[in-house]
C-alpha cells in the first residue's frame, strides 16, 4: 500500500511535469473508484495546472480558477507520466493529456483510490480532510502536542500514533519502526507516557518518515518509465515483518503480536513500557 513517503514522492515526481501545464483533456475510462469519479472532472479542461501539494495521504491538484483535483492513491494507485503513444494499460483508468504532449494516468488495480474534483479557494477546507489531525514532519507536531492529545487515552501507543484523527500518515509499517526507535513498546497505554519519552517517539517518527522519503527520491526517474510501478520502495527495517529474527541493536529475537487486527513487531528487550 501507498505510504505517505510513496505520496510525497509522487508529488514530486509529477510536479516538474505537471506544474505549468494545461490540461487538454480529461480522458475517464474507468468512474466506479471508491468513489464516482464525477463528471465534473471535465470542467479542469484548458486550465492550468499551479502547484502540487500533499495533506495526509492525499495528492491536491491547484488549477487556475480555484479547480483542484484530489487524488489518493488508496490501496494499489500509482501515478505516472508517459507519451501518450504508449498503450493504455488494463488498470489505467483516467488520463490527463497535458500541453506539454505527455500525459498523467491513474493506475489502480483494486480501485480504492479516489479522483475527485472541487471549486474552493482553499483546498484544505474540503470534507475529506476535515477530521485529519497534523502533519506528521510539520513543527507542530511536537511532544507538547502529542502529550496533549493523549492525556486521557487508554488505548495503546501504536494505535493511536496511526490514527488520523492524532497525527496523519503513519502507517503500520512505520509505527513499528519508530516504536523501536523510540524504546517504547506498541502496547504501552498512551496516557502513561512522559513528555522525554513522546519527544523521542515524535523525533523517531519524523526520522523514519524523512528517510523514507529521500530515498524515494532515487526513484524519481521511475515516474517516466513506460512500464512499471513507480515510487515503491522499502528502507532497512528493524522489526517489521522480522519475526523470531535477531533484533539488529541486541540480537533478542524479534516478537510479533496482533494490535488492531495488525501485525505489530517489537523487541522486548529494547522497547520498555
Ligand atoms: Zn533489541
Amino acid at each position: 500500500m501507498p505510504e505517505l513517503p510513496e505520496v510525497e514522492t509522487t508529488r514530486l515526481g509529477i510536479l516538474p511535469h505537471v506544474r505549468n501545464a494545461l490540461i487538454k483533456e480529461v480522458i475517464v475510462r474507468r468512474r466506479d473508484l471508491r468513489q464516482a469519479v464525477p463528471e465534473s472532472l471535465a470542467e479542469i479542461e484548458g486550465l492550468r495546472v499551479i502547484d502540487v501539494t500533499r495533506r495526509a495521504k492525499y495528492l491536491i491538484l491547484h488549477l487556475e480558477e480555484n479547480h483542484t483535483v484530489l487524488i489518493h492513491l488508496g490501496m494499489s494507485g500509482s501515478l505516472r507520466i508517459v507519451d501518450p503513444s504508449v498503450h493504455y494499460r488494463t488498470h489505467d483508468h483516467i488520463a490527463f493529456t497535458l500541453s506539454t504532449g505527455k500525459e498523467l494516468r491513474f493506475h489502480d488495480p483494486r480501485r480504492f483510490g479516489i479522483v475527485t474534483h472541487a471549486v474552493l479557494r482553499d483546498p484544505l477546507t474540503h470534507p475529506l480532510f476535515s477530521s485529519l489531525g497534523p502533519e506528521p514532519l510539520q513543527p507542530e507536531f511536537d511532544a507538547a502536542y502529542l502529550k496533549h492529545a493523549l492525556r486521557s487515552l487508554q488505548r495503546p501507543i501504536k494505535l493511536a500514533i496511526m490514527d488520523n484523527a492524532i497525527v496523519v500518515g503513519v502507517g503500520n509499517i512505520y509505527a513499528s519502526e519508530s516504536l523501536l526507535h523510540a524504546g517504547i513498546q506498541p502496547t504501552t497505554p498512551s496516557c502513561k507516557l512522559s513528555l522525554p519519552r513522546l519527544q523521542r517517539l515524535v523525533d523517531a517518527i519524523k526520522m523514519v518518515l524523512e528517510k523514507s522519503i529521500a530515498q524515494g527520491g532515487t526513484t524519481l526517474r521511475d515516474f517516466l518509465r513506460e512500464n512499471g510501478e513507480p515510487g515503491y520502495f522499502r528502507q532497512e527495517l528493524l522489526v517489521y515483518e522480522r519475526e523470531g529474527q535477531p533484533c539488529r541493536i541486541c540480537h533478542t529475537p524479534i516478537r510479533k503480536i496482533i494490535l488492531g487486527q495488525r501485525s505489530t513487531y517489537f523487541c522486548n528487550k529494547c522497547q520498555k513500557r
